[in-house]
């Protein structure tokens, strides 16, 4: 049995319960050492196997982990974030399948959200956005030409940019391509969650230049959009004037 475990975005109490629980159980651990708190291995169990994948190819993460269900025993593979975003997980479960060995997957705060948190900002305000863009540059994985972020910036929504922060001369070029201007606010937060993190605001012409005076250049996010400006609506949710299925609207 395999479990695909998402560990959260660094801080090592934001991993889920049933993480925490599987990590305790795990007779083999597979961390993605480059971004996993290795201080979440200090829930496993005395004589679990503890391997750091960051240092290995796909074929022989599947190699010990096919040795390890040949034993009878249970991996966890344990991802950074949420193994949804940028997790090569599906060619591991497709992996398993062909292998017939079963698996289970259970998800994880991704740094995205640990971010958001970073810097106590909603990414849907009402009258400013209601849709965040996820993406990334193109790195030495290619990005999709419809997919580029100059197309995606066209519609001013809130984006959240990984894998990026070395790249943020042609993140500020791409954006001002679409419909963000130079002082649309942006943010950089580094290490979400972790003790050392760290978060500056700035705006979309001041993002290369504010990553190099604090010396980021890797395990941050980019934020984008007026959702890190002052403007909003309030919610009709809360609005006494407003009824919805669990409250009536008051007089
Ligand atoms: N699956 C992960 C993302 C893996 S891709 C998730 O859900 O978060 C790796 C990228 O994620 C990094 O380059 C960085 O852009 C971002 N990242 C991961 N952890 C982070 C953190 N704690 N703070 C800021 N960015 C982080």
């Amino acid at each position: 049995m395999v479990n695909f475990v998402g560990a959260g975005p660094g801080g090592e109490d934001l991993i889920t319960l049933r993480g925490a629980k599987l990590l305790g159980e795990a007779d083999c651990i597979i961390y993605a050492g480059s971004l996993v708190n290795p201080a979440l291995l200090k829930m496993a169990k005395e004589g679990c196997e503890i391997y750091d994948s960051a240092k290995m190819t796909l074929e022989e993460v599947i190699d010990v982990i096919k040795r390890v269900e040949m034993q009878g025993r249970m991996t966890v593979r344990l991802h950074t974030g949420d193994p949804c975003l940028y997790g090569a997980i599906r060619e591991q479960m497709d992996l398993l399948d062909e292998l017939e060995i079963s698996y289970e997957y259970t998800p994880g705060v991704s740094s995205f959200c640990g971010a958001a948190a970073a810097i106590n900002a909603e990414y849907t305000l009402p009258d400013i956005t209601q849709t965040v863009i996820i993406t990334r540059m193109e790195g030495r994985t290619p990005v999709p030409e419809k997919e580029k972020m100059h197309l995606l910036a066209q519609s001013g929504a809130t984006m959240v940019i990984f894998l990026s922060s070395s790249l943020l001369e042609e993140v500020q070029e791409e954006l001002l391509m679409g419909a963000y201007t130079e002082d649309t606010p942006a943010a950089i937060v580094y290490k979400a969650t972790w003790p050392e993190e760290k978060s500056y605001r700035c705006t979309v012409g001041t993002l290369a230049q504010t990553a190099k005076e604090n010396g980021v250049t890797k395990t941050a996010l980019i934020m984008v959009g007026d959702f890190l400006g002052d403007e909003y609506k309030r919610s009709l949710l809360y609005h006494p004037e407003f009824t919805t299925e669990y409250r009536e609207a008051s007089k």
